[in-house]
This record gives structure tokens, sequence and C-alpha cells, in this order.
């Protein structure tokens, strides 16, 4: 058996010891004689491993206790919807910040249920950089504020924490960069993302809202959707997606051994610097045109300056073992996502290649 080196945005690369250990738990879950997939998800075998999973996530993260964790399905995009649904509160208007491709489509399902400002946009940038709180157009009766902290396929992440003046509450699409590097939770109203980047399996949702948020979900929210109703259930309203719940428990056990969250960002940051270093000391041979500070730590988009070059770069990088590195579609080029799961390793190869590819084409 050989596994590559994967670098896809999402679903993603999985820690090799998380999918070895479910490998091996997989017949025979804890001595039951079944697959933890095959158990009610309300028997005491799956109510331990959903605590477990719940606590560690909490530890993880440093969540504050009047913040309530939910483990749900619908996606990264079912959760657009939910947001609005959930903390428009009676409210008729939510503001929104524009930096990429997630954030438009938070926008875009969010005017479905309110008036929605966009209070600053880097899209007249063809978002290269994430717009400086001093350039928001913030309003004061807005029901929250939303933001995407890290764009997927733009490249564009949030290395700083908005400040909120006023007690509207800050929302936050998380899903590309969550337990990449600590986060201040106590400073949102809440935060969500899908679960198939740094936390395992797609399917699988995650939110962390503040108790004083809930109990407003507009009255035609399906109950499974219902923050409220997902906490006073403690997310058993109906049955999770226990597989994926299982593994992202594994994942965050791994975790806990790379040092936690302050542990993974080192390897990150090293990860991110030797990446865009390689890139930008190419001559131009590659190139990716994101503001430094706005620079991805997670996701890095770059394209070669003679695009006829693309299919041998996938061909002769895929024969090096350095998989999914094609670029989105909106964007062309070259994608390289290099989650947690990503070692270090991982991207001395591509780095390497790239080296070798652009001393021999260039
Ligand atoms: N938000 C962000 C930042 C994403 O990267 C994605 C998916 N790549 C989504 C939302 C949508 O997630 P899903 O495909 O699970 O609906």
């Amino acid at each position: 058996m050989s596994r590559v080196f994967n670098f896809s945005a999402g679903p993603a690369a999985i820690p090799e010891p998380v999918l070895q250990q479910a490998k091996e738990e997989l017949l025979d879950f804890r001595g039951t004689g079944m697959s933890v997939m095959e158990m009610s998800h309300r028997g005491k075998v799956f109510m331990e491993v959903a605590a477990e999973v719940e606590r560690d996530f909490v530890a993880l993260l440093g969540i504050p206790a009047n913040y309530k964790v939910l483990f749900l399905q619908g996606g990264g995009k079912g959760e657009f919807s939910l947001v609005p649904m959930n903390l428009l509160r009676g409210g008729k208007r939510a503001d929104y910040v524009d930096t990429g491709h997630w954030s438009a489509m938070a926008i875009k399902e969010a005017k479905k249920y309110c008036e929605v400002s966009v209070i600053a946009s880097s899209e007249s940038q063809k978002y290269t950089c994430v717009p400086p709180q001093s350039a928001w157009k913030p309003n004061p009766d807005a029901a929250y504020r939303h933001i995407c902290t890290n764009e997927t396929i733009h490249g564009v992440e949030y290395h700083w924490t908005p400040v909120v003046a006023d007690d509207v509450p800050l929302v936050a699409d998380t899903s590309s960069h969550i337990l990449s590097k600590p986060l201040d939770v106590s400073k949102f109203g809440c935060i969500y993302g899908g679960a198939q980047k740094n936390i395992g399996p797609s399917g699988l949702t995650f939110v962390v809202v503040r108790d004083d948020l809930l109990g407003h979900a507009h009255p035609l929210t399906p109950s499974v959707f219902d923050y409220t109703q997902q906490a006073a259930s403690e997310w058993m309203l109906n049955t999770p997606p226990t597989f994926a719940v299982y593994l992202a428990g594994l994942t965050f056990k791994w975790l806990q051994q790379q040092g936690g969250l302050a542990g993974i960002e080192k390897v990150n940051i090293a990860k991110a610097e030797l990446l865009y270093r390689t890139i930008d000391d190419s001559g131009g041979f590659y190139r990716n045109d994101i503001a430094r500070a706005d620079r991805s730590r997670m996701n890095v988009p770059f394209v070669l300056q003679d695009e006829t070059l693309n299919a041998a770069f996938l061909e002769e990088s895929a024969a090096a073992g350095l998989a999914g590195l094609k670029g989105h579609k909106a964007m062309g080029g070259m994608r390289a996502s290099i989650y947690n799961a990503m070692p270090l390793a991982g991207v001395e190869a591509l780095t390497a290649f790239m080296r070798d590819f652009a001393a021999r084409k260039g």
C-alpha cells in the first residue's frame, strides 16, 4: 500500500493514525462485537463516545461554559441558512463581510431570509485581501455580523479577530481553518463549519453558539436545524452521523498529541512559510496574488506564469505522489490545501517538486 500526499481542499486528508485506529476498531468496537456504525446512538457505548467527542472539542478550543456545542448535518452550505433561521431573533437585517466565494454564498443564502447589508467587500480587488475593520460600515441594528474567516477557494484568511464595539454578535464560518490555531471563541456569538477539512469526514457540521442567542429560531425552522432544540437534546434530536462523530473524536485525540492548537499552529506556520517562500522565490514562475498579511495558511492557490504547463505540472506531480493540486475552476491554476493532517514532509516533497519542475521548464 502506498499513500499519497493529499492536497485536496475537502473532503481532505485525515491523519493516518486516525485511519489506522478506525481500521483496527472497525469490526469490534470496544468489545461490543459490532462496529461503531452499527450501534444505537442512544446506547451507552455511543453516548460515551459522543460525550467524549464534545468534551475534547471544548477542551481543544477552550470553549467557555456559556456556549453550546452542536454536531449537526447539512454541510457548510446548510449552515448558511441555519444562521439566519436561528440568529435573526425577529430582526430584519444582518451584516455580512464579503471576502470571497464562500462569504458570497453565505450572503446569497441569507438574502432568502432577511435584508443583507454587505458592510465591506474585497470583490473589487478580486478577493485578494481582507478589508480592514476600519473600512467596515456596520449597522448597529443588525441581528448579527457575519464573516468567513478562511476563504477556501481564494486562499484568504483573517489573522486577526474583529473587535465588536456594539452588541451585535459576530458569527463566523470557520470551516476551512477550524482547529488549525488557537481561537478566542468568546469574541464570537457563534462559529460554525463543515467537518471535512480539519475535523473528519463530510456529512458532519459543528456549531458553537452563545447561550443568550438561543431560544428565538424562526418558527418555520426544521426542528433538526433548530440550535435551541438540538442544544436541549444534546444534539441527539435525531440520529447524528455516528461514524463521522466517532472519527472526529479520533482526530481530536490526535490533535491533543500534537500539542493541541498551539502545537499544530507551529507546524502549520512552518508549512505555509515554506510553500509561500517557494512561490515567491521562483522568479515569477509561480505566483500567488493574495496580500501577504492575509494569505491563508490552509489553502494556497497559485498559478504558473506559463499556463500551457498546467497539464504537465498536474501529471508529473501526481506521478510523484502529490495528489489533488488542481485549482478550483473559479480560480484556475493550482491549489495546495495544507490542513492539519498534511505533515511538513508533504510540503517539503511538494516544494522540492515545484523547484525541480521550474528548473526543468523555466
Ligand atoms: N464554507 C467554506 C469556507 C467552505 O470551504 C465550504 C466547502 N468547501 C463550505 C462552506 C460549504 O461546505 P459544504 O460543501 O459542506 O456545504
